[in-house]
């Protein structure tokens, strides 16, 4: 079954699975955290995409405060030595901040080309057309 996805849609469902934003198949990744030249499904090429580092400003923001309230806790409840908290804080955090940079990056990637985000052009020549909505994309969904 295909039907066209709403922006929110593909952005989310695309951009958690790191899967190319135009037709959801594609790999968005060739690394960890590097993009892909382009789709190797539909050929969509990914330049236009430059989250930069709002992946990691997002993760930071939204995993420390568990991750220090977790470190506090142990340390008022049990008054531990420094190497506990290098074996259970330390590795909270990291997991707690590194896996989720993957998707959040694969959601700015997806949200830059569904709302056609580019760099600031001061193009005075061209009128915005008020037709020009972002976009909805059709992915085949089981
Ligand atoms: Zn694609």
């Amino acid at each position: 079954m295909t039907r066209k996805l709403t922006a929110k849609e593909v952005v989310l469902k695309s951009g958690l699975k790191c899967r190319c934003p135009e037709c959801g198949k594609g790999k968005l990744f060739q690394g960890f955290l590097t993009l892909a030249p382009r789709c190797e499904v539909c050929g969509l090429d990914y330049s236009f995409a430059d989250p930069a580092d709002g992946p990691a400003f997002f993760v930071m923001m939204i995993m420390a405060f568990p991750a220090t309230a977790f470190g506090i806790w142990i340390e008022l409840a049990f008054e531990p030595a420094l190497w506990v908290h290098f074996v259970t804080t330390l590795p909270f955090l990291l997991l707690s901040c590194i896996p989720p940079i993957r998707p959040f990056k694969g959601v700015l990637v997806a949200s830059q080309y569904v709302n056609k985000a580019e760099e600031v052009r001061f193009d005075t020549s061209r009128e915005v057309d008020p037709k020009d909505e972002p976009r909805s994309v059709a992915i085949t969904t089981n």
